[in-house]
């Protein structure tokens, strides 16, 4: 089978070619618009969308060296995420599955992160455990095969990669702020200040009091020294990103024991920092698993992990018709 796959769910339009479970490609346009209001705005986002949505296909198609008439299905994002974004890629992806007469195949873009494991080996054996940490989400998953995945536990009010651009932000750092954040995150000492951990029962997370409690650690410090963020600017950003590796780690370790599985894998745009990456890696030793680390161009939102996605729906015969509704909150495991 031979997949043209979709990805619109927030700023950044992406198309990707798969032919019998390999990725031919995987092209992306990030909106840039959105960096003068330090966030997205979903209307101005919509209308990227439109505009980059058809210049990506037909890059994709031609990178790819298929022709539309040789595409067997049409695959898009169908949720979770803003609205009028997955609106223009899922309109998009109906009108062509009809024009070529083929089958449309939705996908969920949480699933999908899950499964940018599969692009490449080595990949996970099931049944192993996703922490899938983006800017949308927080997630211990517990995946049981290409098709079954269940939430263990997630974050009950910010995503970690909120926290990260929120915190960023507060900083005076561009937008998004966490690859930022990240990199004077490396040239800082992560033990300079601490911060409260955060005290959710069993699985949960919880990342919004982190940014209150660096909000006022700062405007406390501010006092006494007006210049405090910029010649602290790297031992913060350290200090921070220490603490929040920290949280994610603690329930990942805590999700590991209880189901006693040491297949851990990470994803989502946050699995491309390097605390968590480094973390991670010392966890594998003490722990004794096998870690799973996606390419970067697979942590943040793309098209290939759509296509991996639709690719096992696909071989599974999991097609959905054209009437079918975008999904603004779509949970992972939802058939409807
Ligand atoms: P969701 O997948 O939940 O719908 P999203 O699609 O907006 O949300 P992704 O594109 O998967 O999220 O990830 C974007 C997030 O990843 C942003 O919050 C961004 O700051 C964060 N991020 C990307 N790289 C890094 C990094 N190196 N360190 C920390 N955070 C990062
Ligand atoms: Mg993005
Ligand atoms: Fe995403």
């Amino acid at each position: 089978c031979t997949i043209l796959a979709i990805e619109s769910s927030c700023d950044e339009t992406s198309a990707a070619v798969i032919s019998d479970g390999k990725i031919l490609n995987n092209i992306v346009a990030t909106q840039s618009v959105h960096e003068k209001y330090g966030g997205v705005v979903p209307e101005l986002a919509s209308r990227a969308h439109q505009q980059h949505l058809i210049p990506v296909v037909a890059e994709a198609l031609r990178t790819s060296g298929v022709s539309k008439k040789d595409l067997t299905a049409v695959a898009f994002t169908r949720g979770p995420g803003l609205m009028g974004a997955l609106l223009v890629g899922g309109s998009f992806a109906k009108a062509f599955a009809y024009a070529l007469n083929i089958p449309l195949i939705e996908v969920n873009h949480m699933e999908a992160h899950v499964l940018a494991h599969f692009i490449e080996k080595p990949y996970p054996e099931f049944p192993f455990i996703c922490l899938t940490v983006s800017g949308g989400h927080t997630q211990l998953v517990l995946v049981k095969n290409h098709l079954n995945m269940e939430v263990l536990g997630e974050t009950s009010d910010d995503a970690v990669g909120e926290a990260f651009d929120k915190i960023a932000k507060i900083l005076g750092l561009p937008y998004p702020g966490g690859p930022h954040l990240d990199r004077l995150a490396g040239k800082g000492n992560p033990k300079a200040y601490s911060f409260p951990l955060s005290d959710m029962k069993g699985l949960a997370f919880s990342f919004s009091g982190i940014k209150t409690a660096v909000l006022y650690f700062l405007k406390e410090n501010i006092k006494q020294e007006p210049d405090f963020i910029a010649t602290h600017l790297e031992d913060i950003c350290a200090s921070v990103q220490f603490t929040l590796v920290k949280m994610l780690m603690q329930k990942l370790v805590k999700a590991s024991r209880e189901h006693q599985i040491l297949e851990v894998a990470i994803a989502g745009g946050v699995s491309a920092n390097s605390g968590l990456r480094n973390t991670l890696k010392e966890a594998a030793l003490e722990n004794d698993w096998q870690i799973y680390l996606p390419k970067l161009e697979y942590c943040t939102d793309n098209a290939a992990m759509v296509a991996m996605a639709a690719h096992y729906k696909y071989r599974a015969g999991i097609f959905c018709d054209l009437d079918i509704s975008p999904l603004a909150k779509m949970k992972i495991g939802y058939h409807g």
